[in-house]
């Protein structure tokens, strides 16, 4: 078994949006709303910002009220999308229950959907064109290249079916020509399903939904899931019974989570990007 070392790669990455930054001839500006009070969010939030500082991006985080309402957080959107200083908006999910979260997203400029949720970009990732690519599936696929994982023909499962990560990651490993099957919380038999596949993705937010029985001999695992467990961090996969089973598998933490901030914060880099060739 080896790691893909989610933490290493991610310097890398990050090394090259530093740089990147330097050359710039304004310093990228990412916008986070955050709505609510939601403990997680924080810190994902917080983290966020951090991640930008440390690259030479600015940040800023506007921290509005619980209530606030569809009307409201629409204007505010539209306040940042005028904006000529912001280049890159991030709506942090999920938002109170009141308020329609697909609306929201289709409120951000395309061009400054840093999440790469807007339809149009979603659309443009369906269709192959250039646009914004949700940072998880992103880092995921650099991971990939990174341990030089040639993909075309492996029969992969994406578990998981949300528009920020199951769904757009399935779309990149097809266009990498794997046999990409999907699954879900309605799937049957998802333990017959895994035994076959030579990499299983598991984006799901459940702890040992993965165990060492529905994994194959040398079988690739990438573990996205992010489950707080008596006070640790751990993914979907049960690492330690599955692990030996692999020939490469991602651990958690220290996998996928920093490829996601790391891709972040090149979205904010492709915004800005974007935003100056017009
Ligand atoms: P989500 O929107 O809640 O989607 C979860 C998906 O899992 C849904 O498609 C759901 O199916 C499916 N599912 C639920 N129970 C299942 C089961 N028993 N068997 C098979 N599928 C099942 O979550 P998300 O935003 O995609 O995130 C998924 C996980 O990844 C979470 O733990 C999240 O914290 C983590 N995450 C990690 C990173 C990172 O950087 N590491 C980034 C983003 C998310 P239905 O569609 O049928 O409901």
């Amino acid at each position: 078994m080896y790691l893909m070392d989610g933490k290493e790669t991610a310097k890398k990455v990050r090394a090259e949006v530093k740089e990147e930054v330097k050359l710039l001839q304004h310093k990228p500006h990412l916008l986070v709303i955050w709505v609510g009070n939601d403990l997680a969010s924080q810190t994902y939030v917080q983290s966020k910002e951090k991640a930008c500082n440390s690259v030479g991006i600015e940040a800023t985080t506007l921290h509005l009220s619980e209530d606030t309402s569809q009307r409201e957080l629409i204007q505010t959107i539209q306040e940042a999308n005028e904006n000529p200083h912001i280049h890159a908006i991030l709506v942090q999910m999920p938002l109170p229950n009141h308020l329609d979260e697909k609306e929201i997203i289709n409120a951000i400029d395309p061009r400054k959907d840093v999440d790469g949720l807007h339809p149009v970009n979603q659309g443009k990732l369906m269709l192959q064109m250039p646009g914004i690519i949700p940072a998880t599936p992103k880092g995921i696929m650099r991971l990939i290249d990174n341990y030089c994982i040639d993909l075309t023909g492996k029969k992969v499962i994406v578990i998981g079916r949300s528009m920020l990560v199951g769904k757009p990651l399935s779309i990149l490993m097809l266009q990498r020509s794997a046999t990409v099957t999907m699954a879900h919380s309605k799937t049957k038999n998802l333990h017959e399903l895994t035994k076959d596949m030579d990499v299983i993705v598991s984006a799901v937010g459940k702890p040992k939904l993965i165990t060492a029985d529905m994994v194959k001999e040398g079988a690739i695992v990438i573990d996205v899931g992010i489950n707080r467990v008596l006070g640790t961090i751990v993914g979907d996969v049960d690492y330690l019974s599955v692990a030996n089973k692999t020939s490469r598998i991602t651990p958690v933490p220290g996998g996928v989570g920093p490829m996601t901030i790391a891709c972040l914060l090149e979205n904010v880099v492709e915004c800005y990007k974007l935003l100056k060739n017009d």
